[in-house]
């Protein structure tokens, strides 16, 4: 899934609270809030996020960069303000999926994105906005729904308690350009524009840090800033599986992927898998090259994905060790060597850290070699798929057998 993040508000209303820097980059706990929207978006299955910015633009991208965790980063500055909804159309340009995920950067909505998108869905209507119901509702605007459907808005001060608009969206990537005009407000032309808005109701930790006072209660509260999910994974190996094996790979020049295998890898992102890379790499063990090398090749990997694909990988992991190794730090019978689950185990771990929780029983594992295939049942993954011809599946330990990455990817379903 895209996401846009609005990212160009002037921070007027914190004034005193932070100057100098644009709201989403105000920090909680010494962390930037954009940080952990991004990390709520990560968490929800977000592959690709468009940072729209205005005032500032600069700050916000010196301090988000190219990318953030598995996702890939790009930002669409607005030169001159564009209102809301300009702001949003000219971002939507940056995308391809059929709906984008949209949200405000100076508030947070832990709407569990894979359920608003069904719903989304399902109701047909061009947008959906998520809703959250609250206490002490005189300062704020509420909506008007049913069964779904926005009716309306009402007038500030109204009712003690009811529905706010928490400022998150899937919207029809193309709809914005039915609207002539280049500046123009979201709230305005689409939200009370006469279009079906659906209304999906989460009552999932909010807060709006553009006001001062929720701004110093975030910090109190910045452990609710953090959204828990469970995602699904495939771990594939590398050599054989990804890329031509040339034995002992590490250097770029040498590095080339197998037909299509890029395109698998960005097809499982679009799909709403995190993907993530599991290696044995003996030749570190045997001297034959260094760590640091193989994490430049990653990096440079990462960089082919993103020019052709706009996808990242979600991590790499590596055995360097050997039983048998020249080099003796690396000389033991490690438990990451696959077939031992090791490297699996530790991806797994790494994402609990930051809140996914890796549902092994929906997961897949690929590789070219029944090492690979163990290594996965060893971790207790419930697909292990054998590709290509190098190794034959004589004790029936694979789930399923495939020619290559690609056609295996075409065999596994979308996440949601
Ligand atoms: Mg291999
Ligand atoms: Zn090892």
């Amino acid at each position: 899934m895209e996401a846009v993040v609005l990212a160009g508000g002037f921070g007027t209303r914190l004034k005193g609270c932070i100057d100098n820097i644009p709201k989403p980059l105000a920090p909680i706990n010494d962390k930037p809030f954009l940080c952990y929207l991004l990390d709520y978006l990560y968490a929800n299955g977000i592959h690709r996020v468009v940072i729209s910015t205005g005032y500032l633009a600069e700050k916000v991208e010196e301090a988000i960069g190219g990318s953030y965790r598995g996702m890939t980063v790009e930002y669409s500055v607005e030169d001159t303000p564009l209102g809301t909804g300009g702001g949003i159309k000219k971002a939507l340009r940056k995308c391809t999926d059929e709906y984008v995920v949209v949200c405000n950067g100076d508030s947070f909505f832990d709407v569990d994105l894979f359920e608003m998108r069904a719903f989304h869905i399902k109701s047909g209507c061009p947008v959906t906005l998520a809703a959250k119901f609250i206490e002490n509702a005189y300062r704020s605007g509420l909506l008007d729904f049913k069964s779904g459907r926005l009716c309306g808005f009402s007038e500030n001060g109204i009712a003690p308690s009811g529905y706010i608009n928490g400022g998150v969206y899937f919207i029809k990537r193309t709809l914005l350009e039915e609207i002539q005009e280049d500046k123009f407000s979201f709230e305005k032309s689409v939200l009370a524009g006469g279009y079906d808005i659906g209304v999906y109701e989460s009552d999932g930790y909010f807060i709006d840090i553009g006001i001062p006072d929720a701004y110093k209660l975030a910090e109190a509260e910045k452990d609710r800033l953090a959204s828990r999910r469970k995602r699904c994974a495939v771990f594939l190996d590398r050599d054989g599986t990804i890329n031509k094996d040339t034995v002992h790979l590490y250097r770029r020049e040498e590095f080339e992927f197998l037909p299509d295998a890029d395109k698998a890898i960005a097809e499982l992102k679009k799909k709403g898998y995190l993907v993530t890379v599991i290696t044995n790499q003996a030749g570190v063990a045997k001297g034959l090259y260094k760590e640091d090398d193989i994490g430049i090749l990653h990096s440079y990997v990462d960089s082919l994905l993103k020019e052709k694909y706009s996808v990242i990988a979600d991590g790499y992991y590596y055995c360097p060790h050997h039983p048998e190794a020249t080099v003796e730090k690396y000389r033991l019978d490690c438990l990451c060597r696959k077939p031992n689950a090791g490297l699996i185990f530790k991806a797994v771990e790494d994402f609990k850290e930051s809140g996914i929780e890796i549902d092994l029983s929906k997961s897949y594992t690929i590789g070219n070699r029944i090492s690979d295939v163990l290594a996965g049942k060893n971790a207790g993954v419930e697909h292990n798929i054998l590709i290509g011809n190098d190794e034959t599946d004589e004790n029936g330990v694979a789930s399923a057998v495939y020619g290559s990455l690609y056609d295996a990817v075409h065999n596994i379903k979308q996440v949601f």
